[in-house]
């Protein structure tokens, strides 16, 4: 955006900056973002009424303030009506700021009241002199970011106001039958709400001006998802339809297990869709351990008996690398040539790589995002394979799918997608974003599995704890200690990992204790892993590399440290690295106190259940949706206003609008979408 100097210091890029990640990029944008809530700037509140909760503006005199030096330096006030008294505290505060708070001052005060150790108070209020005149209308609040404040964003989304095209979408007619209110009313009304508009209405989402804003937005969902549902359905695929049955026999034959009831539908209808002639755009979800490796396997050979080539692609390289090793122990022997591609590969060996991948010869190709990030060019790609999908960025998916588009050259045939992920999508969301999604769900662990016990221990008994390993390790077990996440330094994480395998490999005498972290090169990395995987190294001391996707199944003790730092999908990704054998597996939580309450709910859930589905609630309870779209970074948001429970009927009108409208009024949709869909349409197509 062109504006952004503020009041406050730091650049206009830096501003640029927070409003990109706010995902405001020009007044169109800006005019969208509309308030999360009000504040009631309009009256006063007597002081004996300020009930902690709720954001306040009163007026009183100052009794006293001092600077207290315990617990920590701060700046202490009372104030007081004559129906209370209430206190005021800054943790960081100027002179100036003890000034306004002079013995004796009378002054305003704004802020939130919360129950203080002696008595309501707040924390950092805004205090300016009494008896200015009080706000005509409710003051909007808006959702922002660090380092952008409220005053400087009004002030930018007011100048968006006056530039941006607010003209309606909808045609009077539509409009008024359905009984909804003009678009540039209905977004003036929300950023400077009307002085006789009910606080109540406004905060409730019930006034007409939010009730047009909502219908606009389903709308534009629908639109946007039936725009994605015919492109796919328009589009061609290769028709994958194996002449006999010989490969896929030969499959069977090799492998050690039969397939679960679940594998075996799930299997099924990914051979189904790989028959039609339009591409598959399939998500297969199963718990960690559910197999969904062997499941992609039958894929892979149903597409190559077809005559096509298969892309595997992963998030990490240990993880390709391990999905190479189980393709090329199933698939080399039924004669299927597999080719490794990692942004990694020598010059040369990525140039052999590319020119069997160009030709043909090459049937099956593993890799990780290389395989996008790279000039590679498929003879003829069927069929893509997504691994832990919500591990990839939304860019990475979508430059995937433009990748099989390329690949198809001016047919524009488009290869079928598969995509594999252990984090479940929570039904409403399925019903939403991937409403053009079709889902397969192995809801089945296969025979033997026991669960794995989880116990919550105190940084404290780590000496305990080394023991126990000594004892694991002497019966022949293995395992996993996995060091944290170090938010504040890429380099403190690494030295943790190398510390505490230092200190593993001296108590742990006569031990192999093994490191693996992502700095270390592939080639060290790959050498680690299967000294692990073949038993040479009993203790594997990793970073969370090792998060996603490995399977050691003789591993059975998972130690994971500093376990209060990690999210719940993380946890469990982590813990579902154990208990892949007969043997009974242990995940042990180590955590130190004090805890915060997040925390303490999210070791809980983990003591408390080993569900996946209900790991994903709980995780969407604690976290919000944006983590399972895998969009946090990405800014995008597609429902902000309308809630799927609450507004149902306006749902159904949307619906009802949209496929009129697609059919009747293209150009209204192009607009429409164009509104509201800028950037994020392209989301739905991953
Ligand atoms: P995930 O779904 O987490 O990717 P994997 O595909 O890695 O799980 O499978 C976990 C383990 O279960 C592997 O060791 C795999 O060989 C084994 N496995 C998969 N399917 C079966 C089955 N039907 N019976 C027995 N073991 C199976
Ligand atoms: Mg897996």
């Amino acid at each position: 955006m062109g504006q952004g100097s503020t009041s406050k210091p730091g650049s206009s890029s830096a501003t640029e900056r927070r409003l990109q990640r706010l995902g405001l990029h020009s007044p169109q944008d800006c005019v969208v973002h509309l308030p999360i809530r009000y504040e009631d700037e309009t009256r006063l509140t007597p002081i004996g009424s300020a009930l902690p909760g709720h954001s306040v503006q009163i007026e009183g005199v100052v009794l006293h303030n001092e600077v207290q030096l315990r617990p920590r330096r701060q700046l202490v006030a009372m104030v007081g009506d004559d129906t209370g008294r209430l206190s005021l505290r800054w943790l960081h505060f100027y002179p100036n700021q003890q000034k306004q708070v002079a013995k004796g001052r009378l002054v305003r005060i704004r802020g939130e009241v919360r129950a203080g150790f002696s008595g309501p108070e707040i924390v950092h209020p805004k205090v300016t002199a009494a008896g200015g005149p009080l706000a005509g209308a409710l003051t909007p609040v808006y959702p922002t970011t660090d380092g952008l404040t409220q005053p400087a964003l009004r002030k930018i989304i007011d100048r968006a106001l006056e530039v941006a095209d607010l003209s309606d979408t909808l045609p009077d007619t539509i409009r008024e039958r359905l009984d909804l209110v003009p678009f540039s009313r209905a977004i003036r009304a929300l950023h400077h709400p009307p002085p006789d508009v009910s606080a109540n209405d406004l905060l409730e989402r019930e006034h007409p001006a939010w009730r047009r804003i909502k219908f606009d937005e389903l709308l534009a969902q629908q639109l946007s998802l039936a725009r994605a549902r015919a492109q796919r359905l328009a589009q061609k695929a290769p028709v994958l339809k194996p002449s006999d049955d010989a490969l896929r026999a030969a499959l069977f034959d090799r492998l050690p297990f039969g397939l679960t009831q679940a594998q075996q539908r799930v299997v099924n209808e990914i051979e189904q869709d790989l028959q039609r002639d339009f591409p598959m755009h399939r998500l297969l979800q199963g718990d960690v351990g559910s197999g969904k490796t062997v499941v992609a396997a039958i894929a892979a050979v149903h597409a190559i008996a077809s005559g096509a080539q298969v892309a595997i692609m992963a998030p990490t390289e240990i993880l390709a690398e391990q999905h190479l090793q189980k393709m090329v122990d199933w698939l080399e022997p039924l004669g299927i040539k597999t080719v490794w591609l990692t942004g990694s590969l020598t010059l040369k060996r990525r140039r052999e790589a590319l020119e069997a991948i160009a030709s043909g010869q090459a049937q099956l190709v593993v890799g990780t995002q290389a395989l996008i990030q790279e000039k590679v060019e498929f003879a003829n790609l069927g069929l893509i394979i997504l691994d832990e999908q919500h591990r990839f960025g939304v860019g990475q998916r979508l430059e995937l799918s433009r990748k099989g588009e390329e690949a198809m050259g001016a047919m524009t045939v488009i290869p079928h997608q598969l995509n594999m992920s252990a984090t479940p999508i929570p039904r409403t969301l399925a019903m939403t974003f991937f409403a053009d999604l079709d889902v397969s769900v192995i809801d089945e662990l296969p025979p033997g599995r026991q669960a794995v016990l989880t116990k919550l221990l105190a940084d404290t008994r780590r000496t305990e704890l080394m023991a126990h390993i000594a004892t694991e390790v002497a019966k022949g077990r293995q395992v996993y200690w996995v060091c944290p996440l170090v938010e504040e330094s890429e380099a403190l994480q690494l030295q943790t990992a190398v510390d505490t395998h230092q200190q593993l490999a001296q108590t742990l005498e006569g031990m192999a204790v093994g490191l693996v972290h992502g700095r270390m090169k592939t080639a060290e990395k790959a050498q680690v892993m299967a000294d692990f995987r073949e038993g040479r190294v009993q203790v594997l001391v990793a970073t969370t590399v090792i998060e996603v996707g490995v399977d050691v199944p003789n591993a059975s003790l998972m130690v994971i440290e500093h376990a209060e730092r990690f999210g719940l999908a993380q946890l469990h990704q982590l813990r579902g690295r154990v208990g892949r054998g007969v043997t009974q597996s242990v995940c042990v939580l180590l955590y130190q106190n004090p805890l915060s309450a997040v925390a303490r709910q999210r070791l809980r859930a983990m003591y408390e259940t080993s569900d996946g589905f209900e790991i994903a609630r709980r995780d969407l309870e604690l976290r919000g949706p944006g983590e399972f779209l895998g969009v946090r970074q990405s800014g995008v948001q597609i429902l902000r206003f309308a809630s799927l429970e609450s507004d149902g009927e306006l749902v159904e009108q949307a619906q009802a609008l949209a496929a009129d409208l697609l059919q009747h009024a293209p150009d209204i949709v192009d607009r429409h979408l164009a509104r509201w869909m800028r950037g994020k349409q392209d989301f739905l197509r991953t």
